[in-house]
């Protein structure tokens, strides 16, 4: 059992750090449990180039690096490894990392998104032997090699586009013909010699013992199957909330788990918990709006701190 702190963050992305960063310049001395894989998804992002004040673009990793620096700057303090139960029940919220118990006043949930899979058994069984979902981590095995990237969102083409700098060809695969990626985007995949979009087709089996040698296409339109020989698979098809943690103790939407907030506001229904950046936005779900929301956060759980000191000390004065 540790002392009760002010601020626990849990999520050690652009909102928990940034959240982080703003709490310890208001003397809270948050404690930021990041997670093992601490960075977020900047972490399997090559070049940033739409984060203000980077004008010549930035590495996702390096960027996060110097997030994480600059709330450490400050004296805010790291447990790198992940959560595995909480209590918000009752104040203080407990929070644990295995046995360890951490316990506090206010709690900003900034847990991010997850990379989402196609579900497929094949897929499961390659993971790791062709199957990647971080172009960033795993583009550079496949030099000179043919790879499948699926996913028809901004994700997918920048993913496309950071492959094609190693592999010889790069065919991606999308359900649909129009593209939810913004058109620059698409542009830029439609330029690049060394990428082939093939329109609606879905992958069905990925093909290969022990690594990736081809996946099974189906045709959305006509179903007619077709196999295409790949060395890899890069799936790209969007995020999910990291909620797990949290769905029976904060309101959330029932059908994709995203965490609610009260109005313009980081508040959840529990007086006290916070939550900021991805885990409750799936409309802009940008590093920069993932960023302000962890402003938003550390300044909403600072004034209700504030709040409840004064009004405990205008209690004991009367
Ligand atoms: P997204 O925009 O949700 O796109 C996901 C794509 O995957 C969609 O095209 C979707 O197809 C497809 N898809 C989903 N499930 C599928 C399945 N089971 N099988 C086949 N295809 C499937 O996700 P995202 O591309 O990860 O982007 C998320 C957000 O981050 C967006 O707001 C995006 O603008 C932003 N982002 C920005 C940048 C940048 O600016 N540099 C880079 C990356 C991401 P449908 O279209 O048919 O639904």
């Amino acid at each position: 059992m540790t002392d009760v702190r002010n601020l626990i963050v849990i999520g050690g992305g652009p909102a928990g750090y940034t959240a982080a960063l703003y709490a310890a310049r208001a003397n809270l001395e948050p404690l930021v449990i990041e997670g093992f894989n601490w960075g977020g998804q900047l972490m399997i992002t090559s070049d940033v180039e739409n984060y203000p004040g980077y004008a010549d673009g930035v590495l996702g990793p390096s960027m996060m690096q110097d997030f994480r620096r600059q709330a450490e700057r400050f004296g805010a303090e790291f447990v790198t490894d992940d959560v595995t139960k909480v209590d918000f029940s009752q104040r203080p919220f407990r929070v644990w990392v295995g046995e360890d118990e951490f316990r506090a006043e206010s709690v900003i949930v900034a847990t991010g998104a997850s990379a989402r899979q196609l579900g497929l058994d094949s897929e499961r069984r390659l993971q790791g032997r062709g199957v990647s979902y971080c172009a960033t981590c795993d583009a550079a095995f496949f030099r000179d090699k043919v790879v499948v990237v699926v996913g028809g969102g901004d994700s997918a083409m920048e993913e496309a586009l950071f492959i094609s700098r190693f592999a010889s060809k790069v065919y991606l695969v999308h359900r649909r013909e129009a593209f939810r990626a913004s058109p620059i985007m698409v542009d830029r995949a439609r330029a690049n010699e060394k990428v082939e979009l093939v329109l609606n087709k879905v992958v069905t089996e990925v093909i290969g013992d022990p690594s990736v040698t081809a996946v099974r296409l189906e045709d959305t339109a006509t179903g007619e199957e077709s196999v295409l020989e790949a060395d890899g698979l890069f799936v790209a098809i969007g995020h999910d909330p990291n909620t797990a943690l949290f769905v029976d103790q904060l309101d959330h939407e029932a059908d994709t788990g995203y965490l609610v907030t009260r109005g313009r506001s980081t508040a959840t229904n529990v007086e006290g918990v916070f939550a900021a950046g991805d885990v409750q936005d799936h409309v802009y779900r940008q590093a920069v709006t993932a960023a302000g929301s962890g402003c938003a956060a550390a300044l909403d759980a600072e004034r209700w701190l504030s709040e409840q000191r004064h009004a405990a000390l205008a209690a004991a004065a009367s």
